[in-house]
């Protein structure tokens, strides 16, 4: 058996509460037991076991605090990461910073354009709808492949 990618549940943490998260997920969820060394050492074993991809998710992966440490040091050891995000508390620095670093893609869930539907099913709308802020997502280019959709 070859392993392909490892995938990281950062935390359980998730500003959404969506109704079919598979990790039930949501605003009371913790970072776990894992601390940031723990998961660097993951991350390097990762690496060292010439395993080529690595994903971050949760929970909102790019929620936990050590998210950027960790997200360099994956790229540092040239892993391929791909990042789980609901979009909803992106810094604008980490676009530049983060996400344009080699080898990083970015999947999301989209369930609608209609407000109302899209609440339904993250039980978020009020979040999504507090409107342009200094952590809001800018449109983007990057990998738009769906966020498991039939689980997440
Ligand atoms: S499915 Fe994704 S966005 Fe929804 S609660 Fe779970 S982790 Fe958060």
């Amino acid at each position: 058996m070859t392993i392909t990618v490892v995938e990281l549940e950062l935390t359980g943490r998730c500003a959404l509460r969506c109704a079919h998260c598979y990790a039930s997920s949501g605003p009371r969820g913790s970072h776990g037991s894992m601390t940031a060394t723990d998961w660097a050492d993951v991350i390097s074993a990762t690496a060292d076991m010439r395993i080529s991809q690595i994903q971050f998710i949760g929970g909102e992966a790019t929620g936990h605090p050590a998210f950027p440490v960790l997200l360099r040091q994956a790229v540092a050891a040239g892993l391929a990461v791909e990042i789980f995000s609901n979009l909803l508390h992106i810094r604008r620095t980490w676009w530049d910073e983060l996400f344009s670093l080699p080898g990083v893609s970015l999947a999301t869930s989209y369930y609608s354009d209609d407000a109302p539907t899209h609440d339904r099913v993250t039980g978020g709308l009020r979040a999504v709808m507090r409107g342009p802020g200094p952590t809001s997502p800018r449109p983007y280019a990057a990998t738009s492949r769906s966020e498991r959709p039939s689980s997440r």
